[in-house]
């Protein structure tokens, strides 16, 4: 184990995928991580036995980051089991794909809540309760720069994380809080995988110089860097990890 600097983290959407893979490494840097999730209650107690089993310490708590009380009660809950919340790694989203033509008023609303009001609940959140010190990561995604066609609504949404996240770094500055934005570019996991065949997979491996897809550590590590000592002076930033796909 690293000595951590952010002692205890929350990391939204951690039952699966990137956050699964954040809140294992965060628990070996030796974190108390929240395990954040929706709907997915098994594979968070799962993750929290495992990272347990390991020496590491978690709690999963269940919370829509849509809802500004149940971000709240997330807070409360790092509160009540750690006494309080060093970091913030807001990575909690979905991506749904359309033209900009097809893209139904519903579709739109969800990532809109999920992907950016989501995002801005828990920075909020953590503006007003972090700890000293303390810092922010949140996600936004390669499509930022790429900008496929079909990828309007979504891209939309993380490009307004990007400019919270600079601006929130101006704001919690004095305070000794970084803030941070990490864009990866496509990785392993349901969110990228679903709904593509293999055709296109390997079309996607090829775009990139590095000729595969990212695996959810090469992301895991990125954040690991931005909560601790190492990445103490990297603020306001939005970190591409994306294998140089742009
Ligand atoms: P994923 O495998 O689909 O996992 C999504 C996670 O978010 C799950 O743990 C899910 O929890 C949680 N979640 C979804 N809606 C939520 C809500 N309303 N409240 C709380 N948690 C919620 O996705 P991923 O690929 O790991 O993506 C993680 C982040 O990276 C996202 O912000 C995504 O936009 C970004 N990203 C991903 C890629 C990629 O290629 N994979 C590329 C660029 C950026 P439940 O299981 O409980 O629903």
């Amino acid at each position: 184990m690293t000595r951590a600097t952010s002692k205890v983290a929350i990391v939204t959407g951690a039952s699966r995928g990137i956050g699964a893979a954040i809140a294992r490494r965060l628990a070996r840097d030796g974190r108390k991580v929240i395990v954040n999730y929706s709907g997915s209650a098994d594979a968070a107690a799962m993750l929290v036995d495992e990272i347990e089993s390991e020496g590491g310490q978690a709690i999963a708590c269940q919370a829509d980051v849509s809802d500004p009380q149940a971000v709240r009660r997330m807070f409360d809950a790092a509160e009540a089991a750690y006494g309080g919340a060093d970091a913030l790694v807001n990575n909690a989203g979905i991506m749904k794909l359309a033209p900009v033509a097809t893209t139904d008023d519903a579709m739109f609303d969800q990532m809109i809540a999920i992907n950016l009001k989501g995002t801005f609940n828990g920075l909020r959140e953590a503006a007003n309760r972090l700890r000293d010190g303390g810092r922010i990561v949140s996600f936004s995604s390669s499509v930022v720069g790429l900008y496929q066609p079909a990828y309007g609504a979504y891209a939309a949404t993380k490009a307004a994380v990007e400019a919270l996240t600079h601006i929130l770094a101006k704001e919690l500055g004095p305070r000794g809080i970084t803030v941070n934005a990490v864009a990866p570019g496509p990785v392993a996991t349901a969110l990228f995988l679903d709904g593509k065949d293999q055709a296109t997979i390997d079309r996607i491996k090829q775009m990139n110089p590095l000729g595969r897809l990212g695996e959810v550590d090469d992301i895991a590590r990125v954040v690991s860097l931005l909560l601790g000592p190492d990445g103490a002076w990297i603020n306001g930033q939005v970190v591409r990890a994306n294998g140089g796909v742009i």
